[in-house]
Formats: C-alpha cells, sequence, structure tokens
C-alpha cells in the first residue's frame, strides 16, 4: 500500500472497515436474539454477508494489484450477492408472510446468486461478469475500471428486482397497517432504501471520488433494521398477531369510513354476509347488508357519534342465525372520529338455550300452554293495559268433573291425554290476544281481553259443549268427559287480578255444585272487593 493515512480513500478505507466491524456486532446481536422474532435469522445472515463484503471491499480498497484486487472482489462476492435476497426474507417475515419462507419455498431466491458467484470465481474463463476488468489510470491508488457482460446485468437487475419487491412488501403492508406502525415501517423502508439509492447514486458517478457507497450504507441499513425490529414490540409480533387474530376471529369484524363504505372485513364477517367480498370495498352498507337480513329496526344512523349494541335475527337457508351487533367509533389517538366498526357476535347457541329456558320457564310441559306463573304475570299485563284503554276484560276458569275417576278408572296416562285433549278443544275457540293457561293439575284459565261477560259467557258456553260433545277416544270405548265454569268480568276501575280469579272460582264452585257441566256467571256479592277498591 502505497498512500499516506490522510489520504481520502485511507479515510474511506477506515469508515468501510467500522461498517463492518459494526454489521459483525450486529450480526452478534442477531444471533443472540434470533429467537425473539422469526426473522432474525434472516437478519443475521444479512449483515454477516455485509459484513463479509464490507471487509472484502476495505481490502480491495487497500490493494495495489489488479490480482489482489480480483482476488478480493471474489471474496466481496462470497457476500454481496445474497444479501438482497436475505433481505426480502427478513422483510417478508417483517410483514407477517413467514408461511413462504420455507427453504423448500425460498431456495429459488439464491440460485442467481449462487450462480452470480461462480461467474465471479470463474470469470477469466468467460469472461461473461466482466468483460474487462482493468486498472483505473487517474485513481489516487489501484482501483479498478469494469466493462460488465451479460451476466453482470443479470446479477444487477435480480438484485434490484429482489429489493424492490422487499420494497413493495414494506409499502403495501405500511398501507394496511398504517395507523399502528408507522414509524417502524418508515424506519424499514429507509433502510432497504438506502443502498438502493446508494447504488444509483454510484451507477450515476455522483458519489465522492467515484467510490461504491453501498457497503458503507449497509451497515445502517442494518442498524435501520435492528430499530425497527426492536421497536415493533418486542420484534414484530404484535402487528402480525393483530392481522391474525382479526382474520381468525370467530366474530365478524366490519370496518367503515365516515361516509359509511367499508374499508376492510374479516373472514368470518364474509361468512356471516356472502355479499362481502373484496368488491365490496369501497361500498356502502346497504350495499351488501339486506340480502337474508331480518333486520326490522336496524339501520346504521349516521349520526356516527352514536354507539350501540343490539341482536339481530338473520335467516341464511333454512338455518336462523342470532347475532349481537355491536357498532362503535373508530378514533384517532386525539380523539378524533376516523369511521366506525360493526362486530356481529354469533350468540345464536347462546340465544336457542335463551329461547328454550324461556319456553320451560313460562310453559307447562303437559299441555304446552302457559303455567300458572307465567299466566298471571301476562294476564296482569293484560288487565292493566285494557283497564288503561277502558277496554273490558273477561276470566274464566273451568276445572275438569271427576278427573280423579277417570285417573282411577283409566290411568294416569289416559288422564294426561284427557287433559291434552280438552286444551286441544280449548284452543280452537280462542282468539290471537286471548292468555290460556293450567292454573292447576285439572283447572285451567281464560283470560279474554276485550271481552264483555256476555262474550265471554257465551264462549265457556260453547268449550263448555264441546268438550261434553267429544269423548277422549281411549283405547277401548270413548271416554266422556265434562268441566264446570266459572266466568267473570273486570268490572270496577282497579280490580286486582287475584279478586277477579276469586271471583270465578267462586262460581265455579256453584257450577259444581249445581251438578257440574255448567257455566256460572259471578255475581255481584261473590266478592265485594270488586265494588270496593
Ligand atoms: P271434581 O269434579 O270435584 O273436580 O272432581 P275431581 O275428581 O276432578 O276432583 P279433584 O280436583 O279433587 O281431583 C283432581 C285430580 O286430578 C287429582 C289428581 O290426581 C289429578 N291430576 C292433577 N294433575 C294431573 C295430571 O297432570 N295428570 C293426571 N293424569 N292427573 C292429574
Ligand atoms: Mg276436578
Ligand atoms: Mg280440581
Amino acid at each position: 500500500m502505497s498512500m499516506s493515512m490522510n489520504s481520502p480513500i485511507s479515510q474511506y478505507i477506515i469508515i468501510v472497515i467500522i461498517s463492518g466491524v459494526l454489521s459483525v456486532l450486529l450480526a452478534i446481536y442477531a444471533y443472540f436474539n434470533k429467537s425473539n422474532f422469526s426473522g432474525m435469522k434472516a437478519f443475521m445472515w444479512s449483515t454477516s454477508l455485509s459484513a463479509v463484503y464490507t471487509f472484502a471491499f476495505a481490502f480491495e480498497l487497500a490493494s495495489d494489484s489488479l490480482r489482489d484486487i480480483r482476488f478480493w472482489i471474489n471474496i466481496e462476492y462470497l457476500g454481496m450477492p445474497f444479501i438482497a435476497p436475505c433481505s426480502l426474507l427478513l422483510v417478508m417475515h417483517y410483514v407477517g408472510l413467514d408461511k413462504y419462507t420455507a427453504p423448500k419455498k425460498v431456495w429459488i431466491l439464491f440460485v442467481i446468486p449462487a450462480i452470480t458467484l461462480i461467474m465471479v470465481t470463474t470469470n477469466e474463463y468467460h469472461h461473461f461478469f466482466y468483460k474487462l476488468l482493468s486498472l483505473r489510470p487517474d485513481a489516487p491508488s489501484a482501483m479498478v475500471d469494469i466493462v460488465p457482460g451479460l451476466w453482470y446485468y443479470v446479477h444487477g437487475s435480480f438484485t434490484s428486482g429482489t429489493m424492490f419487491a422487499g420494497l413493495f412488501l414494506l409499502i403495501s403492508y405500511w398501507i394496511k397497517t398504517k395507523t399502528l406502525y408507522r414509524r417502524q415501517m418508515t424506519t424499514m423502508t429507509i433502510g432497504i432504501s438506502l443502498p438502493m439509492l446508494g447504488s444509483l447514486l454510484y451507477v450515476l458517478g455522483l458519489t465522492p471520488l467515484g467510490m461504491d457507497p453501498v457497503p458503507i450504507l449497509l451497515f445502517f441499513t442494518s442498524a435501520l433494521y435492528v430499530v425497527s425490529i426492536v421497536t415493533s414490540g418486542m420484534l414484530a409480533v404484535a402487528p402480525i398477531a393483530r392481522e391474525h387474530i382479526f382474520e381468525s376471529m370467530r366474530d365478524g369484524v366490519l370496518v367503515f369510513n365516515l361516509s359509511n363504505q367499508i374499508i376492510d372485513y374479516n373472514g368470518a364477517a364474509a361468512q356471516i354476509i356472502p355479499a362481502l367480498t373484496p368488491s365490496a370495498i369501497g361500498k356502502k352498507l346497504e350495499h351488501v347488508w339486506k340480502r337474508g337480513a331480518e333486520t326490522g329496526a336496524f339501520s346504521f344512523g349516521l349520526d356516527l357519534k352514536d354507539e350501540y349494541e343490539q341482536e339481530l335475527k338473520w335467516i341464511r337457508g333454512k338455518e336462523t342465525y342470532y347475532y349481537r351487533i355491536r357498532a362503535s367509533n373508530l378514533l384517532k389517538p386525539g380523539g378524533e372520529i376516523v369511521g366506525r366498526t360493526i362486530v356481529m357476535i354469533d350468540v345464536t347457541e347462546h340465544t336457542q338455550l335463551q329461547n328454550k329456558l324461556r319456553h320451560l320457564a313460562e310453559t307447562d310441559g303437559l299441555t304446552g300452554i302457559y303455567n300458572r306463573a307465567f299466566f298471571m304475570e301476562r294476564s296482569r299485563e293484560l288487565l292493566e293495559q285494557t283497564r288503561r284503554m277502558q277496554q273490558p276484560l273477561s276470566f274464566i276458569l273451568f276445572d275438569v268433573d271427576h278427573f280423579k275417576e277417570i285417573n282411577d278408572r283409566y290411568g294416569h296416562g289416559i288422564g294426561d291425554l284427557a287433559l291434552q285433549h280438552i286444551v286441544g278443544i280449548c284452543r280452537q275457540h280462542l282468539q290471537p290476544g286471548d292468555l290460556f293457561g293450567r292454573y292447576g293439575g285439572e283447572e285451567f284459565a281464560i283470560c279474554l281481553p276485550n271481552t264483555t261477560l256476555a262474550q265471554a259467557c257465551q264462549k265457556a258456553e260453547q268449550i263448555r259443549k264441546q268438550i261434553a260433545a267429544s269423548p277422549l277416544q281411549g283405547s277401548s270405548q270413548p271416554i266422556s268427559i265434562t268441566s264446570s265454569f266459572g266466568v267473570t268480568e273486570a268490572r270496577a276501575a282497579a280490580v286486582p287480578l287475584e279478586v277477579l280469579v276469586r271471583e270465578a272460582d267462586v262460581a265455579l264452585y256453584r257450577s259444581k255444585h249445581s251438578g257440574r257441566n255448567t257455566v256460572t256467571l259471578a255475581r255481584n256479592d261473590d266478592t265485594h272487593a270488586n265494588e270496593v277498591i
């Protein structure tokens, strides 16, 4: 080496060597942290290869014969062609494309670099890589001028293509996750762009002394990668996890902008709403919503301040699904509303169970009509309601005559059938608004809104007649059944239900005493409560 330590070239060599040392340090850091991030191995390789390249480059700069320069160029190419594919792999890990980075799939990325290495080391036999490699006559120290061969261009295109692919992945991922990891993405993007920019300046002859800045820039690239990886919340797991969770959620999620256009949705949402396809992005919600939805009152208020939750019944094919819909605003860190999200939670199982439990709690298992408690609850509401609207309400109570005998003679099973038989007859006489309940063992109650005492009496008479005229077709002979009825009307202003029941019960008692199978109207003196209150 014939230059002085103060010459620009020797300063440059020192910078290159420092860059190489730092790359080695980063490679060591990567080695000890390789379990933190799936892309750490790719990073370790790219920094190690950068270090090889950088050191060899320093030696190339320091060489003073063409033979030495050739030797160090060979060493450079042990590292350099492989850096870009390693960077691409790192980026793929970073943006969550891990599943495409298996050695079985990515070896193809290393074919051209391997050929490049072979081409460079065997160049003197074919000159495919360098047509000509000669010492630069005017340089302050031994430097080479090259005339590129065919493979030089292949290598160059492949390397820049790979870098562009990495850049593309980063940018498209950046656009997708922009609010969350903007800084990390920017850092990474600058990192990958630096050597690309350096090569461009170098090719355009814009670098100081016509030096190749890439070996130095590679250190900065690696450093920016590390910063980006480390600050991504322990190594890029978080954004990937977010993406993963979003996609693997069982709940459907829809994201809207302020004009109610669909911006994003997950797989579960697409399963719930088949019209949600990639072409639905940018469309209004109403566009995809209508199909199959029994929405009723469901509407998307344009008032974006309003957040709400509601249940939605959705019929798809033969199946009925229930969703809990939760709409909420999407806020920027500053609190500004930028859109809204709708989460659709499948509560079908829960709702079906709830419906079943409710049915069990409200109805009588044998006859399927209301049980006593629920009948009374509903009757109380109805009484309240008709009173408010100043409409009449009547009440029928009836009890099967000599039912014990039926049980005793034909057995409990036939007794049960008789009860179902009676309920079936009774149902034929009821209107949609009427309430029908099993008041006791073989005692039934009917609450008739909008019905006067006379009308109720008529109805009771019809039911009585039909029961008496429809013997139960038992196993051997028909079994005649009769019932006794008591009928009353809510006359005074505020009659409690209990009073009505008592009146009807007294009337029923009279029916039993007057020989059964009759209808008796409650008399005003059956109870005083009706008048007093
Ligand atoms: P009365 O005409 O005075 O009403 O005579 P009754 O035999 O009907 O008298 P009571 O009310 O004392 O008897 C009712 C019987 O109904 C008693 C009970 O064994 C029977 N019973 C109550 N619930 C059921 C049921 O779910 N299935 C059957 N098979 N029998 C029932
Ligand atoms: Mg009875
Ligand atoms: Mg009874």
